[in-house]
């Protein structure tokens, strides 16, 4: 297995639906913002641009596989981890 999409599919989630552990804090930054960094550094995929929305960076939350990069990369992405029982799980070890 040589590519991140391949060990992707291994994953397995439990979303938590009542509770969005990946926010962002002020979209109208975003709408300022050039680069744009976290629709390609988050490797799963979370992150969407979606210009015709009041709310332009879609959070897909639920694919999230806690990597913690997107902490780092934008001081507008508020993440926690999942509660206890919920998020992704790593059954290939
Ligand atoms: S979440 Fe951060 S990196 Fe992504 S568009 Fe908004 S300000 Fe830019
Ligand atoms: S923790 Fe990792 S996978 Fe989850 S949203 Fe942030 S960058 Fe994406």
């Amino acid at each position: 297995m040589t590519n991140l999409a391949d060990y992707l599919t291994l994953l397995h989630f439990t979303p938590d639906e009542h509770w969005q552990h990946v926010l962002i804090t002020d979209q109208s930054i975003c709408q300022q913002c050039r680069d744009k960094p976290c629709l390609t550094l988050c490797p799963s995929g979370v992150f969407t641009w979606n210009l015709h929305k009041s709310e332009p960076v879609l959070v897909l939350y639920k694919q999230c596989i806690e990597c913690g990069a997107c902490r780092l990369i934008c001081d507008n992405i508020n993440f926690s981890y999942p509660c206890g029982g919920c998020g992704v799980n790593f059954i290939e070890g």
